[in-house]
């Protein structure tokens, strides 16, 4: 126990994993198998608080005759780096062993496999559940909010939301298992934990990161951006999209048409566009199911496990949501963050794509896997695990400035608002360069009222860090639409 510059207790792990997800759960499990000391750490008070837990976990295990179209799809279209979608797909035989490992039964899909359950989307529930038998018992409550790098590895500071003191973790080797940014945005399907702050830590020691533009947003969701509509059930609205008086909203034919089809993928871009619309002069999206046949819609929702009373007077509120961020962290084909040593980034926090969508479906589950066990089996062949650590301490980061015993009046939640429309209007709607340095600098000017005047401790200062790192995330969202721009006019 050491009191210096505000840190309470300081600690040595060889190995720190950050995020109990697939992936650093995973990773766990592998590093556990080859008896290798560890640490497990997430900022939330229960280890299941994560994406992967909400996921039916449909995990991509292609084919030994698809494998190359996987590879070429994946690079093509979604824009990934070619020597780590090698290194996921041809080792995929990793996912199978794993499940058998641990005694899942699973079931084969269209495209790999998932966990035999009977609720289909308990998947993730079902493989977290029994990772978690298997790996030293994580540690909770605990928010990465800094990172500094020495000789033998890396500093960690956290702070504890629940004993209220911040934690010094000095470490070998970081593996961030941390997931993604979709958190940030108001309308998302995602567990609260995901908003991105460590990429952003990353990249403040050295990490590179890449295609942080490119989040995956759904355009039809309920219960305020919670649960995901299928095709199958927004299709019976025949596309029609009304407001709140019954005036139709969405006026373009072609892709009302498209949408009572069933085959609006190609669209996505201008339906998001247009409920972006709705949404800045506040106008609620319903779609109109008076044509659709009662008996139809009853049994639809049935099976899709939504609740009857979501549709009323023949109407479904929907709101577009985000669904997974596709940027992060550049790594190599071991999942070490390119010019970061002893660094591993592994999962969502990863750089998956910049193209489309991002990544193809099923490919999250199956990078966490394998790339749990690529990052345990480097550690376990080259780990240099030295004990020796400074503890002299440079001045305390920017993030422990905002933590204060005495909470202010600096409103938290309408910042946030401003925020997330904000980074909805970057991704919906790709501003021009011109209008992009002007959001940069309402971004700056908007960073420094929080440094100066936000202040709290508890859940109030894990409020006020979460905005804190959305201003940087949204400043990385600018830095690769910039970048893309600029591509793009040298393609010209
Ligand atoms: C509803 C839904 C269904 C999905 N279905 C599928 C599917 O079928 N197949 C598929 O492949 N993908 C699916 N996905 C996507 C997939 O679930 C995620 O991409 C994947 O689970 C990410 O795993 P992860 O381990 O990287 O991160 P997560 O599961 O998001 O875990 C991140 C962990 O990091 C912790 N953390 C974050 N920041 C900090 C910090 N600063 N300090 C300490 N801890 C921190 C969090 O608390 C959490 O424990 C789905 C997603 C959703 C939302």
């Amino acid at each position: 126990m050491m009191k210096q510059n505000g840190i309470s207790v300081e600690n040595y792990t060889p190995i720190l994993i950050v995020g109990t997800g697939i992936s650093g759960l995973t990773a766990a499990y592998y590093l556990s198998k080859n008896n290798i000391k560890y640490t497990i750490v997430t900022k939330k008070n229960a280890p299941k608080q994560s994406n992967s837990f909400l996921s039916a976990a449909n995990t991509r295990v292609p084919s030994e005759n698809e494998v190359n179209n996987i590879i070429n799809l994946t690079i093509d279209k979604c824009g990934a780096d070619r020597s780590v979608i090698e290194a996921l797909y041809r080792n995929s035989n990793i996912i199978i062993n794993f499940f058998k490992e641990l005694g899942i039964p699973y079931e084969k899909t269209s495209f790999g496999i998932m966990p035999e359950c009977l609720i289909k989307s308990h998947g993730g529930k079902k493989l977290i559940n029994c990772l978690l038998q298997h790996i030293e018992q994580p540690m909770c409550n605990k928010i990465l909010i800094h990172l500094e790098k020495y000789d033998q590895g890396i500093i960690a500071i956290f702070y504890d939301t629940q004993s209220d003191q911040f934690i010094r973790i000095f470490t070998n080797y970081l593996v961030l298992a941390t997931g993604g940014y979709a958190g940030q945005f108001c309308f998302n399907d995602n567990s609260p934990g995901s908003t991105g702050e460590t990429l952003i830590l990353a990249k403040k020691i050295g990490a590179r990161l890449k295609g942080m533009s490119t989040v995956m947003c759904h355009p039809w969701s309920i219960y305020n951006g919670r649960q995901i509509l299928l095709g199958g059930v927004v299709s019976l609205s025949q596309g029609k999209i009304i407001d709140e008086d019954g005036v139709q909203l969405l006026k373009d034919k072609y892709i009302c048409d498209a949408i009572a089809r069933d085959d609006y993928h190609e669209m996505i871009d201008e339906i998001l566009k247009f409920q972006l619309e709705c949404i800045k002069q506040k106008k609620d999206m319903y779609l109109d199911m008076s044509h659709a046949d009662e008996n139809v819609l009853n049994e639809k929702f049935k099976k899709y496990g939504f609740s009857p009373k979501v549709v009323k007077n023949k109407r479904i509120k929907i709101t577009p949501t985000m669904h997974y961020s596709s940027g992060g962290i550049e790594i190599n084909a071991n999942a070490e963050a390119i010019n970061l040593n002893r660094v591993f980034a592994t999962g969502e926090a990863q750089f998956n794509g910049d193209l489309g969508i991002g990544r193809i479906p099923g490919q999250a589950f199956a990078s966490g896997i394998v790339f749990g066990k690529l990052i345990a089996d480097k550690i376990a062949n080259e780990g240099v695990f030295n004990t020796q650590y400074q503890t002299s301490f440079k001045d305390p980061p920017e993030t422990m400035h905002l933590y204060s015993k005495e909470n202010n009046d600096f409103p938290i939640e309408e910042f946030q608002k401003k925020l997330s429309t904000l980074m909805m209007d970057l991704i919906a709607s790709n501003p021009p360069v011109v209008s992009l340095s002007f959001l940069r600098k309402k971004i700056q000017e908007s960073q420094n009222i929080i440094l100066s005047r936000a202040r709290g401790s508890g859940k109030r200062y894990e409020d006020i860090l979460t905005l804190s790192f959305g201003y940087f995330v949204a400043m990385e969202i600018i830095e690769d639409l910039e970048a893309k721009s600029g591509l793009l006019s040298i393609q010209k």
